[in-house]
């Protein structure tokens, strides 16, 4: 994998290294693979009670003005990203773009193999040797598996994988531990593809983000 990200990436710097953390991540990430309709994302657990009650742990920032950085997006993934921090917004995270990588890069992905199933996902880069919350987060959309979507779709992705770095986990169907959607209205689902490919945090998310800050 790293081979291939450094072929696609020759510019590439510290992302391209192999680390325990993306070891173990990509560990967890074969484990939890069912299949073309999985939306993975690397559930790293950074405190005993993270992200309780949203169907297991989304990764935990630390702190609640979160500078994003677009990293080589092609234009649909560029605009999920726009979509996907506009949602974050709506909680009590304020979002701002940067051009360093302070706090959480949007990154693209071309993988046709490996981690081919997933549409995209998150990961605690770095975190805080002091409190065990994340400083940075990587999150990737994976342009090939994509490749083809709709905007709608894009826009689902966006919003699902910036949730992420707001702490949030997975509901509905699939997520672990279970937290129950009857409405199916979040981009959080775990299968985006089954539950129509939701744009929005809903209010039960936007709860469960504040509550956590
Ligand atoms: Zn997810």
């Amino acid at each position: 994998m790293s081979e291939e990200h450094r072929t696609v990436h020759p510019e590439g710097n510290g992302t391209t290294r192999e680390s325990p953390m993306r070891t173990r991540a990509r560990r967890t990430a074969a484990r939890t693979s069912t299949g073309l309709a999985v939306v993975a994302l690397m559930h790293i657990i950074l405190a005993p009670n993270a992200a309780a009650k949203h169907g297991g742990s989304g990764i935990e920032p630390d702190n609640s003005g979160q500078y994003f950085q677009k990293y080589h997006l092609n234009s649909a993934a560029n605009k999920a990203s726009n979509h996907g921090k506009a949602q974050l917004e709506r909680t009590k995270i304020s979002t701002h773009w940067t051009d360093k990588w302070t706090d959480v890069r949007l990154r693209d992905w071309w993988g046709n193999k490996g981690n081919a199933d997933y549409f995209g996902w998150a990961r605690c880069e770095k975190k805080n040797w002091w409190n065990g919350k994340c400083d940075k987060i990587l999150v990737f959309f994976n342009e090939y598996r994509m490749n083809g979507r709709t905007a709608a779709q894009w826009r689902s992705l966006g919003c699902h994988e910036i949730g992420h770095t707001g702490n949030l986990g997975h509901r509905g169907p699939g997520s672990k531990p279970f937290c129950p959607d009857s409405n199916t209205n979040s981009c959080m689902q775990t299968y985006l593809t089954t539950s129509g490919w939701p744009q929005k945090l809903d209010n039960h998310d936007i709860k469960a983000v504040n509550a956590k800050l």
